[in-house]
């Protein structure tokens, strides 16, 4: 019940304007935590979550359910329609393209390299042949960070050329660049491809290991093999994207009588220059394509006064994995926790504000963003297509997974090293009687570039992802999630 309130009473506090200054704003907290209720949230989670609703999988029946459903609620709590023509849903196009390529080295001659054991590759086209040839060039972790002083790219023209590149970021070797251990969104192979497309390179080649990644070779495998889900919108320069297992890239690198693991050190040095590795290929993706389409869901409570034209957005995602491999007999993945649990909290929280009679100086628009397993899809398409500018966003307030096991006597937020709503959140939790944990292993997973939140972070709109305390109130101190 504590951390019910405790939410709510922190997303009024952050939605009003200057929290901190308005004597008003504690007490106008307080009246939409209470307003909260505990039925509506479990209402809404167990509909969400039923079987009936077969996992949520964007472009399917159940999906579409969700949306429905949502938007049923913004119309019967009177929130006024934010999405397009007047309506609750923002149209998101989806193009599914299965990959089916073949990578061959032309210069020197020499064997090919065999699919998913040394290379996984695919089209960033939405054609169904895509073909890229030419040189590799070794980019070290092919950032550009002016801030860092950092510039991989410097000086080189990578126009039909295939740059290679490693993921995570020079503070991986060297703790006092970059952030250190925290992984920065550099280090990102989402960045890797937006930095090789914003240079004008034919493709990318990610090279993979154990520790850059976080993860084993399996899981590029059984990512990047099956289909690859994404907005369709118009082609930029890049062709092709793919990784390189890194024994493979080994030999490439040998190919050109060059040697991986030093270059590697290389990279991570101030000043490193990229290297022209000697080796030409010729990729080739055939994609068997296919299009859908879903919605973000999307309600706005006016604001009132001089601010009331830009708005603050609590959103979560609706979307979950749907039907798959069974598990015990079961094959639809309900996805309670993630992220029922956070749709619910943002329609529980939507009903609190309206019922509580509260209103803030911007408006708030309430979401419900589609596709985020498929890699933040849902928020991506909105930023790209905004439906208010992003400019009169202030903040926005990611719900992924909420506390479903109990009191706590603290809180925490991913992205609290981001901006200034760090103070906001500090103070509001303090009102409710909650310390603050800052989750580490979220920082040194990246997991602010996981949730919806972040692609309107990347655009300039700072951002939270509310996260559960880990303090659990009558738990032993291991009891975790
Ligand atoms: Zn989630």
């Amino acid at each position: 019940m504590r951390n019910r309130l405790a939410w709510a009473s922190i997303l009024s506090l952050l939605a009003s304007d200057a929290a901190a200054q308005r004597p008003s704003a504690a007490a106008d907290a307080g009246r939409v935590a209470r307003a909260v209720s505990q039925h509506a949230i479990r209402a809404h989670l167990e509909f969400l979550a039923d079987d009936a609703l077969e996992g949520r999988r964007p472009g399917t029946r159940g999906g579409e359910l969700a949306a429905k459903y949502i938007a049923a609620q913004f119309e019967r709590l009177g929130l006024e329609p934010a999405g397009d023509s007047g309506t609750y849903y923002h149209h998101v196009p989806i193009i599914t393209l299965t990959p089916n390529p073949v990578v061959k080295i032309t210069a020197p001659e020499s064997d090919e390299l065999s699919y998913r054991r040394d290379y996984v590759l695919w089209s960033m086209r939405n054609d169904s042949v895509t073909t890229a040839r030419g040189d590799l060039v070794f980019v070290g972790y092919g950032i550009v960070a002016p801030e860092y002083h950092w510039d991989d790219y410097q000086g080189l023209d990578v126009k039909n050329k295939i740059v290679v590149a490693l993921v995570n970021d020079p503070g991986l070797r060297d703790s006092t660049i970059f952030r250190g251990p925290i992984l920065t969104y550099y280090g990102r192979w989402t960045y890797k491809i937006e930095e090789a497309q914003r240079q004008g390179a034919a493709g990318i080649l990610l090279v993979h290991t154990p520790e850059s990644a976080t993860y084993p070779w399996t899981t590029v495998q059984s990512s990047w093999t099956g289909p690859q889900v994404r907005v369709e919108e118009p082609a930029k320069s890049l062709l092709v994207a793919g990784w390189l297992q890194r024994d493979a890239a080994a030999k490439l690198f040998a190919l050109g009588r060059q040697d991986l693991t030093r270059l590697m050190d290389q990279a991570a040095r101030p000043g490193f220059k990229a290297v022209p590795l000697g080796v030409g290929i010729e990729a080739t993706v055939r994609s068997a394509i296919s299009r859908s389409a879903t919605s973000n869901v999307l309600g706005r409570l006016p604001g009132s006064g001089a601010l009331a034209h830009d708005a603050v957005l609590i959103g979560g995602h609706y979307d979950h994995f749907g039907i798959g491999a069974p598990v015990a007999g079961d094959s639809i993945y309900n996805g309670a926790e993630d992220n029922a649990s956070g749709t619910a909290a943002v329609l529980a929280a939507a009903e609190a504000f309206v019922r509580s009679g509260v209103r803030t100086g911007r408006s708030i628009i309430f979401i419900g963003f589609t596709a985020e397993e498929s890699g933040l899809l849902g928020s991506q398409a909105l930023v790209s297509r905004p439906v208010t500018p992003l400019s009169g966003i202030a903040a926005i307030l990611n719900l992924d997974v909420m506390n479903l096991y109990g009191s706590t006597t603290d809180i925490s937020a991913v992205g609290l090293d981001q901006s200034s709503l760090a103070g906001v959140f500090r103070r509001s939790a303090a009102a409710e009687g909650l310390a603050v944990t800052s989750n580490r292993d979220a920082l040194l997973k990246g997991f602010f570039f996981r949730s919806d939140h972040f692609p309107f972070a990347r655009a300039g709109v700072p951002g939270l992802s509310l996260e559960s305390g880990l303090s659990f109130v009558g738990k032993p101190a291991d009891y975790c999630l």
